[in-house]
């Protein structure tokens, strides 16, 4: 029996209730001769609450100390599950991420790791313990200050921690049966999918589907560390996210893998902009040097009486004020009218490795959408993926149109969600 990594979510660990269900499981697999390391999430929505107590006493908290209170989350958790499991008669001892050899670079609310060093884990561990690891968490290399990883970072805490630990699987704990052809919050036929491939899977999380984030895939991917999404609340197999199909079962891969949406981003329109050489690069280094990544990005056609353009790009709500103030202070040398910011769109994307080979699929994407009357404002592709952004109002309707159009409906209402809020 070799090392396996458990990560469970907030919703996972809400009360002192699920606290105590979790601790239940993680000594199962440690009965059953594992050893284990546990990676866990704030409690519920906490993070979402520290977040808000921290803009009622500044409007843009950021930094450093925005870090230090938001890693609190998940230091109150991994010490309750400790305790939790101790009151179960087994040894656990917790960490948080800079204990745990968490190194990050020094980007404060998104840092990257750059190496994982668990010797305290190890040692931890071959003393009999099981290991709890704040997720989320590390510490940056040069200052030596605590960061964080960005929105459901724990994921990547999860699998970064087993590539370093060599682990079997890192097993990824959440308030639903697995990874769904569509968020089951939204549609209730959505379907599970038992095997998924990395490729498909980072498409879907870069689109959206917050059950795994997009940088743990990624990681996971790099590695080579398969990762099994599933129920803390239920004993189900749950999606298996690897290069190949795990075992001896044969699965095909889905020519459409799902359908995901994101109401996270707005967007921002830089109006009159001179049509010459070296403003679309003016403006995307002004917005890269606030550190501010973008998603889609459309020029219109220029006025040919005035030589103006428009530019419009997709970028997180959250950093939106950000870019705003960015481009506002470099409005003379950009030399642009106005700016225009809309932060009630949403996108939605069809994910699928057969559509490289498939040509009818934009064409009968674009048609469910016209069929349930939505509009689309901005249109992005990618070999394996195409995402329009439309109306935030009209995203739900539109991801349910798609997921019927493309076949995906599974007969029954399969699609359970145990818990969490959604927020
Ligand atoms: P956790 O607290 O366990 O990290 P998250 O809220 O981050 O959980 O992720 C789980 C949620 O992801 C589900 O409750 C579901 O609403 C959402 N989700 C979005 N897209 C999908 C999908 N394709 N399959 C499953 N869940 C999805
Ligand atoms: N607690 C953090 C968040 O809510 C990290 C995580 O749950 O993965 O984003
Ligand atoms: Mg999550």
């Amino acid at each position: 029996m070799g090392l396996v990594v458990q990560k469970y979510g907030g919703s996972s660990v809400a009360d002192a209730e699920g606290i105590k269900r979790v601790a239940k499981r993680i000594v199962e697999a440690k009965k059953n001769g594992h050893q284990v390391v546990v990676v866990v999430s704030a409690m519920g929505d906490t993070t979402d609450e520290l977040i808000d107590l921290a803009e009622q006493v500044s409007p843009m908290p950021a930094g450093r100390e925005f870090d230090m209170l938001l890693t609190a989350g998940e230091r109150i958790s991994m010490a309750l599950l400790a305790m939790a499991i101790k009151n179960l008669g087994h040894e656990a001892q917790s960490f948080t991420g800079s204990q745990a050899g968490v190194i990050t670079d020094s980007v404060h609310n998104k840092a990257r790791i750059i190496d994982v060093t668990p010797g305290r884990i190890r040692e931890s561990l071959d003393k009999g313990n099981i290991a709890i690891v704040a997720g989320f968490q590390g510490v940056s290399q040069d200052k030596k200050d605590i960061t964080t990883l960005g929105r459901g970072g724990s994921d990547t805490t999860a699998v970064a921690l087993a590539a370093a630990l060599d682990a079997e699987v890192c097993e990824i704990y959440t308030d639903v049966d697995g990874v769904f052809t569509a968020d089951p919050r939204v549609v209730k036929k959505a379907r599970k999918i038992d095997w998924i491939a990395f490729e498909d899977m980072l498409e879907l999380a870069a689109s959206g589907s917050k059950v795994l984030l997009h940088r743990c895939v990624e990681y996971a991917r790099r590695y080579n560390i398969p990762i099994h999404v599933r129920s803390s609340f239920s004993g189900l197999q749950g999606t298996w996210v690897s290069s190949e199909p795990i075992g001896d079962r044969k699965v095909e891969q889905a020519i459409i893998s799902g359908v995901a949406h994101d109401t996270s981003e707005a967007k921002v329109t830089v109006v009159g902009v001179p049509d010459k050489p070296g403003e679309a690069a003016a403006i995307f280094r002004t917005i890269s040097n606030a550190e501010i990544n973008i998603d889609m990005i459309v020029q219109n056609v220029s006025a040919a009486s005035t030589g103006l353009t428009d530019i419009s790009f997709t970028l997180p709500k959250a950093e939106g004020r950000k870019a705003i103030d960015a481009l506002e202070r470099n409005k003379e040398g950009i030399g642009f009218d106005s700016l225009r910011y809309d932060d009630q769109i949403g996108k939605i994307s069809l994910v699928g490795a057969g559509m490289k080979t498939n040509p009818g699929v934009t064409a009968d994407f674009f048609t469910a959408l016209s069929d349930a009357g939505v509009n689309i404002e901005l249109i992005s592709t990618s070999e394996i993926r195409i995402s329009v952004v439309t109306r935030a109002d009209d995203v739900n309707e539109a991801v349910r149109a798609v997921h019927t159009a493309f076949g995906l409906d599974s007969d029954s209402d399969e699609a359970v969600v145990y818990g969490g809020t959604g927020r």
